[in-house]
């Protein structure tokens, strides 16, 4: 933890000696895409995109679960994605799951996270997990990442935008231990290499 705080104790000097050449802050908010991943630490958008402060509009969650829309539901996965979507007009929309999810695997896995009642709670109605199968051998984080498609096309501002072409989905899922990182293809079901 000294290790964060004597970061960010730090980090203004650091803006001051980049000012002038290549700034990493910048004052307006015009993010390219909102980043839709899990919370899970080794889940780092800015480090597998390149991106810098001013691309990423992110939305993190436990599992990288998205709610099912419900009109009058109020949540905050819809307020943040209702902000990215309508209020900063971001024109790409990308969920990246990743191997070896806790939570994914918790709720999978069956009888688990019983000492984390909110947890589970969480997962257990935000998600048709019993029509998730995957396939022998295939990590269930990726038909996971496909249901969280699925709900997102479901929110109205969302299903405009897609619909008038103004946004675009995209389905990532992100190996933590290679670092590789796969897309998902709605017209053959497959996943191939970015
Ligand atoms: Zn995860």
């Amino acid at each position: 933890m000294q290790s964060l705080i004597d970061h960010a104790r730090s980090f203004h000097q650091q803006v001051a000696t980049h000012r002038g050449l290549r700034s990493p802050l910048r004052p307006d908010h015009t993010p390219q895409a909102i980043f839709v991943s899990c919370s899970d630490a080794r889940v780092v958008p800015s480090l597998l995109t390149g991106s810098t402060p001013g691309d990423l509009f992110e939305l993190r969650t436990a599992g990288n679960v998205i709610p099912p829309y419900r009109v009058g539901r109020l949540t905050a996965e819809a307020a943040t994605l209702e902000y990215a979507v309508v209020v900063l007009g971001v024109r790409d929309l990308i969920v990246c799951g990743h191997t070896r999810c806790g939570a994914v695997r918790a709720r999978t896995s069956g009888g688990a996270l019983r000492h984390a009642p909110t947890t589970r709670f969480w997962l257990l109605h935000t998600h048709r997990w019993r029509g998730i199968r995957a396939q022998e051998q295939e990590d269930p984080g990726r038909p996971h990442l496909i249901a969280q498609l699925d709900k997102l096309r479901r929110y109205p501002w969302v299903a405009r935008r897609l619909a008038d072409g103004t946004l675009r989905l995209h389905g990532w899922f992100y190996d933590v231990e290679t670092g590789a990182v796969w897309r998902y293809r709605p017209d053959t079901g497959a996943f191939v290499p970015l």
